[in-house]
């Protein structure tokens, strides 16, 4: 069978979710037995998110080949537990890097190089790179951006292009939004309509039409926005605000959205889309009614999307664990000792957040304090684990000044230290220590027993590590290396046995939960703060 392509483009405002309509699509595809992959191409000439600051995209996402990426492919892999990788993720300046390289090898033979057709070749090159491994029955290629922006043009004029080459074995899917006005209480289809011309000006009809909206949209309006978009009625699709992101494939499935997408694709269609796993998920969602509650200690807190993952990893692990999950953000620059029992008192489990730098540091060391004199289940993450391990050195070790050579370059005690092979490293973008790297976990460790298993792969995003030379010091104060990389023996998982729950990760396991897949640390945390809530609670 041949590959098949959808595009699916977005227009009116940003953030209306393609990335989370795209992976419902690609859910339900995949529920029909399709090989399904997702890949985003992002309008920006960074030539990845890795050198953004949360504040600009949200969470820097990590492929498990090492990618540093665009947080909508850890959408994408919640919703298909397909793992995406460098190609599922590209950006216009590595498009540009790209067509430069070649200009320079004299690839192009004398010829000016323009943007038509040297770049729009690039894109369609990267566009069907996923398609031709042969791996996949559909690629579904999100476009980043909004119609109309200058910077998203070469995109779309790559998209009419491949429309035109690859006739039935590609669609486009257009996600447009309908305002309500309070007012005058009526909904609008004007954007919409607006924005489906400026589509039809760079030369693309779309086959679909999704619409984001509050209200729903009555049958009339769907069908006049049809007329005046070239639009088959049926192919008009709603999409409401649903309490949850993961019950999205069901509404888009209730109005047919993958059967109309494989009969525009030319397949047929049969039978129904196996949903039996994911349906299982949101039923407990539903059903749990007790919570369990979270406190995620960072500096971005006022931040929805820096921590995407990990919120998602929560939400998947209390889910399974049937509880609602009540995430609590505690601001680290606002913690000190004396406010910290107030903000963490009612907490089952507190997370320390991976980050960058000083900022909100000192809050991390109070809250690391507080919870492991108290015997709150911790779980620290990367700059989290690398706290959890300063603070034991500083407060248990009496290694008063400790610290990260990140933090205090001479620091008399650099319990952690840059790695070895970072000492020489000068540029910053891609050049931590990136994707899934082995860990073997010691036997007995709480954290084998959560992962029932002692061989672990986990993804790294880092340059600093734990310092080896301390280690027979943190093992006899009680702070175990419970996990390392057998080829470098960098320690990967801190933990203090006897504890509640007391773990630290130099990797991000939140990058590897999904629905159908949730990550076992993660279950296994959120286990270990419901046993907590009851111990509190007799
Ligand atoms: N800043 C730390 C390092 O580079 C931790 C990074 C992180 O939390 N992702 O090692």
């Amino acid at each position: 069978m041949d590959t098949k392509y959808i595009f699916v483009t977005g227009g009116v405002v940003s953030s209306l979710g393609k990335g989370i309509i795209s992976s419902s699509l690609a859910c339900l595809l995949k529920a029909r037995g399709m090989r399904v992959t997702i890949q985003k191409f992002d309008p920006y000439i960074n030539i990845d998110p890795g050198t953004l600051n949360p504040y600009e995209h949200g969470e820097c996402y990590v492929t498990v080949d090492g990618h540093e990426a665009d947080l909508d492919l850890g959408h994408y892999e919640r919703f298909t537990n397909v793992p995406t990788t460098r190609a599922n993720n590209v950006t216009t300046g590595r498009i540009y890097q790209s067509v430069i390289d070649k200009e320079r090898r004299g690839d192009y033979l004398g010829k000016t190089v323009q943007i038509i057709p040297h770049v729009t070749d690039e894109i369609k090159r990267n566009v069907k790179l996923l398609g031709n491994t042969g791996n996949f029955d559909y690629v579904i290629t999100e476009i980043g951006g909004t119609v109309g922006d200058i910077e998203s043009l070469p995109y779309l004029e790559a998209v009419r292009q491949l429309r035109w080459e690859l006739g039935q074995n590609a669609l486009c899917i257009h996600l447009t939004y309908v305002p309500y006005i309070s007012a005058a209480k009526e909904l609008k289809t004007k954007p919409t309509q607006h924005s489906v011309k400026q589509l039809q000006e760079v030369g693309i009809q779309p086959d679909i039409l999704v619409l984001r909206t509050e209200h729903e949209i009555p049958v009339d309006m769907r069908k006049k926005i049809a007329q005046f978009c070239n639009v088959s009625p049926d192919a008009v699709i709603q999409s409401p605000d649903v309490p949850s992101i993961y019950k999205v494939p069901l509404t888009m499935h209730a109005q047919h959205l993958d059967e109309i997408v494989l009969r525009k694709t030319g397949l047929p269609v049969e039978g129904e889309p196996d949903m039996a796993p994911w349906l299982h998920f949101l039923d407990r969602m539903d059903h749990a009614e007790e919570t369990v509650t979270i406190g995620l200690v960072g500096k971005y807190v006022e931040l929805q999307d820096a921590y995407k993952s990990i919120n998602e990893a929560l939400f998947q692990a209390a889910t399974y664990n049937d509880r609602k999950l009540n995430l609590v953000y505690v601001h680290s620059e606002k913690l000190n000792e004396g406010n910290v029992e107030e903000k963490l008192s009612g907490m089952d489990g507190v997370i320390i957040a991976p980050g960058f730098g000083h900022r909100g540091i000192d809050g991390k060391f109070v809250a690391l304090k507080w919870c492991r004199e108290h015997d709150i289940p911790t779980f620290g993450i990367c700059l989290g684990m690398q706290c959890m391990v300063i603070e034991f050195a500083r407060d248990v070790l009496g290694l008063a000044d400790a610290n990260s050579t990140e933090m205090e370059p001479n620091t008399p005690h650099n319990v952690i230290d840059l790695m070895e092979d970072q000492k020489s490293v000068t540029a910053k973008g891609g050049t931590m220590r990136l994707g899934a790297y082995d860990c073997v976990l010691a036997p007995g460790s709480r954290a084998a027993e959560a992962y029932g298993a002692t061989e672990v792969k986990e993804r790294h995003r880092h340059r600093f590590e734990f310092n080896n030379d301390y280690r027979e010091q943190f093992e006899a104060a009680g702070m175990k290396c419970v996990g390392e990389n057998p080829d470098t023996h960098l320690v990967e998982v801190v933990e203090i046995p006897g504890h509640r729950w007391f773990i630290g990760t130099q990797y991000h396991p939140e990058y590897s939960s999904t629905v159908l897949s949730p990550n076992p640390i993660f279950l296994d945390f959120i286990k270990a703060a419901i046993a907590y809530k009851h111990d509190k609670q007799k």
